[in-house]
């Protein structure tokens, strides 16, 4: 059993981050399993070193402990900072490519946001299919295939997919109406938030991934690729997003619900005791440690909302 928390160091965590976080801890921790700590940080224009430190200072404070990964990225399936790991995406991308099911796409508007980790909440894309070629591993018009400025999309199945999340049950998405045909390489070099994930993840052995649940939908694009590149697919269990009292999903500017506010406001029992109680693994907000909690948690504990309000 091997869990992972995998987060953008785009800004200081927030409660919802650190509630993904401990789910994700207990449940390894529970197992017996490792814990994976790695650094999402594909998007050079917002992410930071100085925040992954915040990152792992703040998991440090909270007891949450790490055997593999982190900015050091100490352990055998390193690099842990997606930033270092291009090779390693480029040797997935060509064997993807060796499928016949990939194309070059020369769209610039929709492949912007297509590239990082689609949180329902920020809206979807569904890419309209217009540099898709009439016909799977069809020849390329010359002339386009050698112009540099091109995105690599992957043709989807107009199918069902089903599977099964560990607290939501079962799911069944239709990727081409889900998000059609997506981008695995930005046209400027940037690697999607897709590929990534699902190659990090088979790589480093991950069996569960323990995220929000507006990246629900996104495990069938996930699952796809697993089965496209011959990895098994690991166990997917989403969490209930915590919202702001306006029913928003938190985010990095929700800065009262920062670490740095909540840790002038908590200790990290008093922080983890409201987490558990929220979670509905406490029947009250108790003070109690990471490693306190353990015997306690248990996932049917924890209810299927698909948020959790804070005020
Ligand atoms: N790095 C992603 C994010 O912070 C999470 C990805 C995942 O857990 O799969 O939104």
């Amino acid at each position: 059993m091997t869990g992972r928390f995998a987060p953008s160091p785009t800004g200081r965590m927030h409660l919802g981050n650190v509630f993904a976080a401990l789910i994700s801890w207990l449940s390894a921790r529970k197992e017996g399993g490792k814990w994976i700590l790695r650094i999402e940080d594909l998007d050079p224009q917002r992410s930071r070193i100085g925040h992954a430190r915040l990152i792992e200072d703040d998991l440090a404070w909270l007891g949450l402990d790490w055997d593999e990964g982190g900015v050091d990225g100490k352990g055998p399936n390193g690099p842990y900072c997606q930033s270092m790991r291009g090779e390693i995406y480029k040797e997935a991308l060509e064997k993807l490519q060796a499928t016949g099911l990939t194309y070059p796409c020369f769209c610039t508007r929709a492949d912007i946001m297509a590239t990082q980790a689609p949180h329902e909440s920020d809206g979807r894309v569904v890419y309209a299919g217009t540099c898709r070629p009439s016909r799977l591993g069809g020849s390329f018009d010359e002339a386009t295939v050698d112009r540099p400025e091109r995105a690599i999309r992957l043709f989807v199945p107009d199918k069902d997919m089903t599977f099964t999340d560990k607290l939501y049950g079962g799911q069944t998405v239709n990727l081409a109406a889900h998000c059609g045909d997506f981008v695995l390489r930005r046209a400027d070099g940037a690697w999607a938030y897709q590929l990534a994930v699902v190659i990090d993840d088979a790589l480093m052995g991950v069996t569960e991934v323990v995220r929000g649940s507006d990246l629900l939908l996104s495990s069938a694009q996930q699952i796809y690729l697993y089965d496209l590149l011959g990895y098994p697919a690991p166990q997917f269990a989403h969490v209930p997003l915590l919202c702001n009292e306006k029913g928003i999903r938190l985010s990095k500017r929700d800065s009262s619900l920062s670490m740095e506010e909540l840790r002038k406001e908590y200790t990290p029992s008093h922080l983890i005791g409201q987490l558990a109680y929220i979670a509905g693994i406490l029947p009250e907000p108790f003070p109690i440690s990471a490693q306190g909690l353990l015997p306690l948690f248990s996932w049917s504990a924890i209810l299927p909302h698909p948020a959790i309000t804070i005020d």
